[in-house]
């Protein structure tokens, strides 16, 4: 995908409260100014990077793009699942990413079991891709801190 890495920033809004519900993997949402303005070519599917609560440290993440078919979704989102416990829930602040790896597909799944089976499977292979030197120095990038620009998507 030629738009990887791709860097983007946005507040964390209110998604429909199933992540933690059903699932018991908290996924934060970016509003749809930032979700429109993703590249063409970085499809649906499940990603992994770096993420940023406001100007706190970076965290390796995993990220869902697309239409959620297990839930039959008909509106597209961005969910951030940070790989890290926070004390508190942060609605409302600035979330900073970078994506730059593709997992997989996005697929439907027969069970809810085997839906958190994948995504935990997904964690592994993101924590253990971040690791790797190429990957490992965009955690230290500068656009994690500086926020001049508060608000910005792309390289
Ligand atoms: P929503 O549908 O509103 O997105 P979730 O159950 O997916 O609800 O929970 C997401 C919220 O949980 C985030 O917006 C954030 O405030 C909080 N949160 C706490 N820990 C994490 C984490 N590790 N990753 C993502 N979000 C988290
Ligand atoms: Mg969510």
């Amino acid at each position: 995908m030629r738009s990887l890495p791709y860097f983007c920033r946005g507040e964390v809004v209110r998604g429909f409260g199933r992540g933690s519900r059903e699932l018991g993997i908290r996924t934060a949402n970016f509003p749809d100014s930032v979700v429109d303005n993703l590249p063409g070519d970085i499809t649906t599917g499940i990603y992994y990077g770096w993420a940023c609560v406001g100007h706190g440290d970076v965290h390796k993440m995993v990220m869902s793009i697309g239409w959620n078919p297990y839930y039959k979704n008909t509106k597209k989102s961005m969910e951030t699942h940070i790989i890290h416990t926070f004390k508190e829930d942060f609605y409302g602040e600035i979330l900073s990413i970078v994506i730059v790896g593709y997992i997989r597909a996005e697929k439907s799944f027969d069970s809810l079991d085997s839906l958190i089976t994948a995504i935990c499977n997904d964690i592994s292979e993101a924590k253990e891709k971040l690791d790797l030197p190429e990957y490992q120095c965009m955690k230290d990038d500068n656009f994690f801190r500086s926020h001049e620009n508060s608000i910005m998507n792309g390289h």
